[in-house]
């Protein structure tokens, strides 16, 4: 995959303000962050430390309180919901810590769905699908509907939709947190096997375990992020902060 300047995320000074009733909740302080096409970063925090928030900015699915944000060089902040959800179509794949398949939907549909979305002709769909269900072990099950699978499969599937767009970015929130240790470490054999083959990824953890298979780890904590020391070598040269 070839590398460009322009970073797939860059954001600057976000903020997020929760208010509930009188209470004002803090979720995001003052978070710079920049990933580079190929990265493999991880964000490691306690419950209610942000990292759903972040990842919420990041996805496009979600507007801060304060900041900048740039998505593969575009202002992300000055889209309206229309082309805010073209971009986040065409450009962002998602993968939640409960998979969000649609039950009555068989895999290879479930696959399929945001191809159809994108107006992407049959015969394409049906060749890019078979390729992403290939490419996560489950050309098998295409035929299965999410309840005759394993947690780990539907995983798998999932990410199999996240993939299948062939989005610049590929955001994953908890995505081992309903899995037991061994399907989780084949999620993030998954997940590590995509970026060597040159997807960026983000995967949102409070696992620590799940963390380390990153290549650049980052920490979140009452809503400031933190870049781990020793993981700054994967950034580029000339970037320190
Ligand atoms: P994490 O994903 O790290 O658990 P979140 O980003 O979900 O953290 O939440 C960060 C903080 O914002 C928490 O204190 C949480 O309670 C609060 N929060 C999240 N979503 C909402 C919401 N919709 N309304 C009010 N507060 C929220
Ligand atoms: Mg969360």
């Amino acid at each position: 995959m070839q590398r460009t300047a322009i970073p797939v995320l860059d954001m600057h000074g976000i903020s997020m303000v929760y208010r509930t009733g009188l209470v004002e909740t803090h979720a995001l302080r003052d978070v710079d962050l920049r990933i580079d096409e190929g990265e493999f970063v991880a964000v490691l925090g306690p419950s209610g430390a942000g990292k759903s928030s972040l990842l919420g900015i990041a996805g496009l699915l979600e507007a801060p309180a304060k900041g900048g944000y740039r998505f593969c060089g575009e202002d992300a902040l000055g889209l309206d919901d229309g082309a805010a959800s073209a971009l986040r179509c065409r450009s962002i794949g998602f993968v939640f810590q409960g998979f969000h398949l649609i039950p009555d939907l068989d895999i290879h549909n479930n696959v399929d769905l945001p191809l159809r979305l994108r107006g992407i002709g049959a015969g394409e769909r049906r060749r890019r699908v078979r390729e992403a269900l290939a490419r996560v072990g489950l050309e098998a099950r295409a035929r299965h509907f999410p309840a005759q699978l394993s947690g780990g499969q539907q995983q798998r599937a999932a990410i199999a939709r996240a993939i299948v767009g062939r989005p610049r970015l590929v955001l994953a929130d908890e995505p081992t947190g309903n899995l037991d240790s061994r399907m989780g470490q084949g999620v993030m054999d998954l997940l590590a096997g995509l970026n060597a083959a040159g997807s960026t990824i983000v995967v949102v953890t409070h696992d620590v375990a799940v963390a380390a298979r990153a290549h650049r780890l980052l920490h979140m904590i009452d809503g400031t992020l933190i870049e781990f020391p020793g993981t700054a070598g994967a950034l580029p040269a000339g970037r320190g902060r």
